[in-house]
């Protein structure tokens, strides 16, 4: 395989209702688990964003979409040749993470909305995906209709019907929706073929400054390593824009919370990139596409756990500022999305008022946030953690309905 085509080049998410198959479909495209956690395995959701490369492939002399494979052999017996690497971003299904979904959804230029055949469309998580798609701009959708090898025919037609009508009048009213099966991997030549079409990989111009999204951050030390093997802090994301290459200088924001004095700051850390892996390859230069780890010359004390989840990294000096307020226009949807029946709270939604606490994602990063003034149309608010963003950055809003955070609406930094 050449090396130009094992870095990936495109994030495309996967989206959809717990248990409709993100996960087992991520699995079959690229042969890895993106529940790597003891705690997730145990759960059995994904609860933080996992990452799987897969490598889409061609069979040589085969008509399309047959000709679409992951695997390195082709069924004749000839060897497949690669066409594009893409980054699946498995998000998080379970109701309470809607967040974690946000934060990668920054990330995501293209997103698979997986839908079970088994079930009523929409379920709740379904439709409070797919809005989140529409309010954040991804527009390159495939629908996966999967688990169809658990319903009979009329019953496949009935569901595809269902999600046809159900994405009407959104922003996935014209992506193809492709019948399949993650666990017998039945139809994914046809999934392939779509993604290929429909999520292309964005121009880039490596010429721009250097952005990262952070999404993780690491200790990779064992327990007890000496201090002359200690390997510095590791921080995992993805470029939005530019080149980050070995050697490079680093500056990171917010940073980290200092206490001098009694007096608290945010201060941004600088660092140089030691070492960058992607698509499980250690690279000397990276593009945007996939994620990639960092390696830092940081104490790995301040990566440790995610510590530096959300934050920005990129060239020294070229990041936009650390705000620990900021103003924001507001575009509030129609009424809340995604509810159960049984649950209590108002379906629609009011204005923000003053002084009301807001769950506010903004790029990889999630905060709280409590309004200090709101007017039509426009609030300002002060922020318990501060973010690094620009003016114009797009904010996933966020209130307490019920019992949890729902999405309301979205903001763009003013
Ligand atoms: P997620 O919550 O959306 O990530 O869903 P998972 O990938 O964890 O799948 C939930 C359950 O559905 C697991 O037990 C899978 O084995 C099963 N499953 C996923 N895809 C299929 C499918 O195409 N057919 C069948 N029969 N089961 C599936
Ligand atoms: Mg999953």
């Amino acid at each position: 395989m050449t090396e130009a085509n094992t870095q990936p080049e495109v994030n495309i998410g996967l989206v959809g209702h717990v248990d409709h198959g993100k996960t087992t479909l991520v699995q079959a495209l690229s042969g890895s688990w993106t529940d790597q956690h003891s705690e997730e395995m145990k759960r059995g959701i994904s609860i933080r964003l996992g990452y799987a490369d897969a490598t889409f492939r061609r069979c040589p002399g085969v008509d399309e979409p047959e000709c679409y494979t992951v695997d390195e052999e082709c069924e004749d017996g000839s060897e497949s040749e690669p066409i594009r690497t893409v980054s699946f971003v498995d998000a998080p299904g379970h109701e309470t993470l809607m967040a974690t979904m946000l934060s990668g959804a920054s990330i995501m230029d293209g997103a698979v909305l997986v839908v079970s055949a088994t079930e009523d469309v929409p379920q709740a998580q379904t439709e409070e995906h797919l809005m989140a798609l529409d309010l954040i701009g991804i527009e390159n959708i495939v629908i996966a209709q999967n688990k169809v090898d658990l319903v009979g025919r009329d019953r496949a037609v009935d569901n595809y019907e269902q999600i046809r009508e159900f994405v009407e009048g959104t922003v996935a009213e014209d992506a193809p929706i492709v019948p399949v099966s993650a666990q017998q991997e039945v139809n994914l030549d046809l999934l392939i073929d779509a993604i290929e079409s429909e999520i292309p990989t964005p121009e880039r111009d490596p010429a721009e400054h250097a952005r990262m999204y952070a999404a993780r951050s690491f200790d990779i030390n064992r327990p007890g390593a000496s201090a002359g093997d200690l390997k510095g802090g590791v921080v995992g994301g993805s470029l939005v824009s530019g080149e980050l290459s070995v050697g490079d200088g680093l500056e990171i924001r917010p940073g980290r919370e200092v206490d001098e004095e009694g007096q608290t700051e945010w201060r941004p850390l600088e660092t140089t990139v030691r070492s960058l892996q992607a698509g499980n390859r250690d690279v000397e230069t990276a593009g945007p596409g996939g994620l990639l780890g960092v390696g830092t010359g940081l104490d790995p004390s301040l990566t440790k756990g995610d510590a530096l989840a959300g934050q920005v990294a990129g060239e020294p000096g070229t990041l936009p500022p650390t705000r620990e307020e900021f103003e924001m226009t507001v575009d509030l949807l129609d009424r809340v999305v995604g509810k159960e029946d049984d649950e209590s709270g108002e379906s629609d939604i009011e204005e923000i008022s003053t002084g009301e606490p807001l769950m506010l994602t903004v790029g990889t990063a999630t905060t709280v946030g409590a309004v200090t003034s709101a007017r039509d149309g426009e609030c300002e608010v002060s922020l318990k953690r501060p973010v690094c963003a620009e003016e114009g950055a797009q904010i996933a809003i966020n209130r307490r309905v019920g019992a949890r955070w729902r999405l309301i609406g979205v903001g763009t930094l003013a």
